[in-house]
């Protein structure tokens, strides 16, 4: 069920990705850009940040279409959210890929299925690169 979920998530995001293509010269934008060389995925994250607030996120870069689904949904979990907010979702779900669901979740349906990445350890890194990318973004905060 869970595994379903997940492949279905996947699929429609590397059809319709949200969110997708960076804002250029504009310096209100911050962003951070990760590879992740034992797949190939170069993802750049950027967020435009204003009175603690998301106001925005972007996602850009090649990468598989894990890594691509999971941008495109780290930004529709974000914007228009506090940064503390932010933070505790990254955090959450870098412990969800590893298997660990909070019953009391915060994280939107769609990152929730990303629980079913845990069955294939090689790509949690694929599913993750983006929220890492935004960590390192926000501890500069
Ligand atoms: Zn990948």
């Amino acid at each position: 069920m869970l595994e379903t979920m997940y492949r279905e998530v996947i699929l429609y995001y590397s059809k319709n990705p949200e969110n997708k293509g960076l804002v250029l010269n504009d310096d209100t934008y911050k962003q951070c850009h990760l590879l992740n060389p034992s797949c190939g995925d170069d993802v750049t994250i950027q967020v435009k940040i204003e009175d603690n607030l998301i106001k925005d996120a972007r996602h850009d870069g090649k990468g598989c279409s894990i890594c691509c689904a999971s941008s495109s949904i780290l930004t529709k979990q974000i914007i228009g959210k506090d940064i503390s907010f932010s933070k505790e979702s990254i955090l959450e779900f870098l412990e969800l890929v590893k298997g660990n669901i909070r019953d009391n979740s915060i994280l939107i349906q769609e990152a929730k299925a990303f629980s079913g990445v845990k069955n294939f350890p090689a790509r949690i890194r694929c599913a993750s690169i983006s929220w890492k990318a935004l960590q390192d973004l926000l501890e500069k905060e």
